[in-house]
């Protein structure tokens, strides 16, 4: 597909955590727009993408130089408090373009000389691997939260055509496990998975956070709602997987594979520290 990119100046970067991301002081989404493009994002619900008037997935705007901004938005708001930030809300940090720009490698840059007292980095994209050398630097500051929402691709390339495959996730999940960066796998949504998912997990990431279209689309699933998620799943023959419990099947699956307090339920699972 083609992607419209635009280069924007930035005038802020760090915004402050709210709704969903309140544990988190800031959010930080180093381009506006995504390229992923998933059918289910709730982002294409919200004013960013209402009033663009252009399909979410087709455009994506680069926020350009934005390491000095940074830099001087962490020395401000270190000195107010700590600093946690959740990177990133509304937009893919490690999408393609992220391969020639290097937007988050540079602010991940800054942020290694003027560290948060947590970031997490929210992503579905192997591009993070790139920035293994920064990430070590943050130490035990960092988290690497990974979507993986199914271990079935053929179900990911229905909900997720343009984003990463599953396996290719994975093998991210477990060289970073390999470096010694803290890790998680974020299955968010649920999408319809099967029994062998648990034991795909287990050797490459020891903390599982679960999130739902219910619970994690800021508006108790309304907004998944009027994306025609529902028709999709029947569409698929998924109804089974489409109600506000289905997300205990995978629960309880992963509980037979990992400790109760490593299997985190939607907003806990994204919880700083
Ligand atoms: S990767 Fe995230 S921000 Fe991008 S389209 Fe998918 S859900 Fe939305």
């Amino acid at each position: 597909m083609q992607i419209d990119y635009t280069d924007k100046q930035p005038k802020t970067l760090l915004n402050k955590g709210t709704g969903f991301l309140a544990g988190y002081s800031h959010s930080l989404n180093p381009y506006t727009g995504c390229a992923f493009g998933c059918s289910y994002c709730y982002v294409r619900k919200m004013p960013v993408s209402l009033f663009r008037g252009k399909e979410w997935g087709t455009w994506v705007d680069i926020k350009k130089q934005s390491a000095a901004l940074l830099q001087k938005e962490l020395i401000r708001e270190k000195k107010k408090g700590p600093v946690t930030i959740f990177m990133s809300s509304s937009t893919d940090p490690y999408q393609q373009i992220e391969y020639k720009e290097e937007i988050t490698r540079s602010l991940l840059e800054v942020m290694t000389g003027y560290p948060p007292d947590f970031l997490l980095v929210q992503t579905r994209s192997p591009l993070v691997k790139r920035d293994i050398d920064l990430l070590k630097q943050l130490g035990t500051h960092v988290r690497v939260s990974m979507t993986v929402e199914t271990d079935l691709d053929d179900v990911r390339k229905h909900f997720s055509p343009s984003a990463p495959p599953v396996q290719a996730r994975l093998n991210a999940l477990q060289r970073l496990r390999e470096e010694g960066i803290p890790t998680q796998v974020a299955i968010a949504p649920v999408l319809p998975s099967s029994e062998a998912f648990p034991e795909l997990l287990r050797p490459v990431v020891d903390l599982v956070c679960i999130d739902d279209f219910f619970m994690g689309d800021g508006a108790q699933g309304k907004r998944t709602q009027q994306l025609g998620i529902r028709a999709k799943y029947e569409e698929l023959g998924f109804s089974d997987w489409y109600n506000r419990e289905a997300y205990k099947v995978v629960v309880s699956r992963m509980l037979e594979v990992f400790p109760e307090d490593r299997v985190r339920i939607s907003q806990e699972g994204f919880a700083p520290f």
